[in-house]
């Protein structure tokens, strides 16, 4: 069987040393927030070139408290896209603040920066792009919208540690920068957790503050906060997996063009890597009109794609009534329905990617 991401491998292939972590954490008895949390912290803002960097729970819950660091909730209005994780619009809806979604570019999957202007209103104050699949949205544009209207720029990246634009890291573009670590992630934990960075010194105290019902002293809370605190053990596995974050990525980077090679007369649609960009394949998605098809094809043949999203935020129940939709979404109700996300993750065997290109070859219909 050849799934489309296999988090167990990367446990087996880190075993002793995330074994070791164990009894280290374990032993020491301090559970929540202490010296492993803090580790992470500083060695990952070192990767990612930020100034700082705040542990949390899961990547939700550090939209959320994004949001609220920069006093954004009730009445206020976050433009981010349709086409992304539930927990995009999730985190944004749960800081008090309403989701705008706008349309995608088709070539790369991300927030189209002209859709933007129009869905600008007196209530907007931060736009949200996804980096999503592991390529950059197109940062430039935004920054410059941001500038002009006053907006703060927050960067969902939880799809793209370590991915570059204008050999910039993502997360560092805008105010804050949102990762989610969980399991099956670029940077997976074995369970939930997140990170967020930032250039303000303020905003990381604040966000440290946040994270822990508010409190700037012990059982004195400064503001209205939650418990999004991120856990010892998390962050001890989180600090070996961030050791082989770089070659995880050449490694994605390196099956991804095995696959270009391969996939090239299929009559699939490729991912696109734009110049200046650094993608860092999180998913490999393509597209191709008998989805269907292709993917009953496969799956009899033991490979498993995924849909990277079958349903955009706005075409699901739970967000009726939450959300505002601006502007046409055809290219994201189009990605929906061609997308799908091939096997893909650091252990991915040549010989098992080459058996998914066959199969590919003799199920996707030329063109
Ligand atoms: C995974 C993910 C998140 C955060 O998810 P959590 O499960 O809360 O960690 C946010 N945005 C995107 C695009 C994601 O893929």
């Amino acid at each position: 069987m050849i799934p489309f991401s296999n988090p167990r491998e990367g446990f087996l292939r880190q075993k002793p040393a995330l074994f070791a972590a164990l009894t280290r954490v374990l032993s020491r008895g301090r559970y929540i927030l202490g010296e492993e949390v803090g580790r992470l912290e500083a060695e990952f803002a070192r990767f990612s070139g930020a100034q700082h960097c705040v542990g949390v729970s899961n990547g939700t819950e550090g939209i959320c408290l994004a949001l609220m660091a920069l006093g954004i909730g009730t009445g206020d209005e976050v433009i981010t896209v349709s086409h992304t994780a539930t927990a995009t619009a999730t985190g944004i809806l749960q800081a008090g603040a309403t989701p705008v979604l706008v349309d995608i570019e088709p070539s790369t999957y991300t927030m189209d920066p002209d859709r933007v202007s129009q869905a600008i209103s007196r209530r907007t104050k931060a736009i949200m792009p996804v980096h999503l699949y592991g390529h950059p949205a197109e940062m430039s544009a935004l920054m410059a919208l941001c500038r002009r209207h006053g907006l703060f720029l927050l960067e969902d990246c939880s799809q793209a540690h370590g991915a570059l634009y204008q050999d910039r890291p993502v997360g560092t573009l805008g105010a804050a920068g949102i990762f989610s670590c969980y399991p099956t992630k670029n940077l997976g934990a074995m369970g939930d957790a997140g990170l967020v960075v930032c250039r303000s010194a303020g905003l990381a105290i604040k966000l440290r503050e946040l994270r822990q019902y508010g409190w700037r002293a012990y059982n004195s809370s400064q503001a209205f906060g939650i418990n999004a605190r991120l856990d010892e053990l998390q962050a001890a596995f989180l600090r070996i997996k961030l050791r082989t974050l770089r070659t995880d990525n050449r490694r994605r980077r390196w099956l991804a063009s095995r696959y270009a090679t391969g996939l090239q007369s299929t009559g699939l649609v490729l991912p696109k890597e734009k110049p200046g960009c650094q993608h860092v394949f999180h998913l490999f998605v393509v597209r191709g009109k008998q989805r269907k098809q292709i993917m009953e094809s496969l799956a009899r043949n033991r490979v498993l794609c995924g849909i990277h999203y079958r349903k955009a935020i706005h075409q699901q129940k739970g967000f009726q009534g939450r959300i505002r939709v601006c502007g046409s979404l055809k290219q994201t109700e189009s990605a929906c329905r061609d997308i799908m996300s091939l096997p893909m993750y650091p252990e991915l065997s040549p010989a098992h990617q080459n058996r998914v290109v066959r199969l590919l070859q003799t199920a996707a219909p030329l063109l």
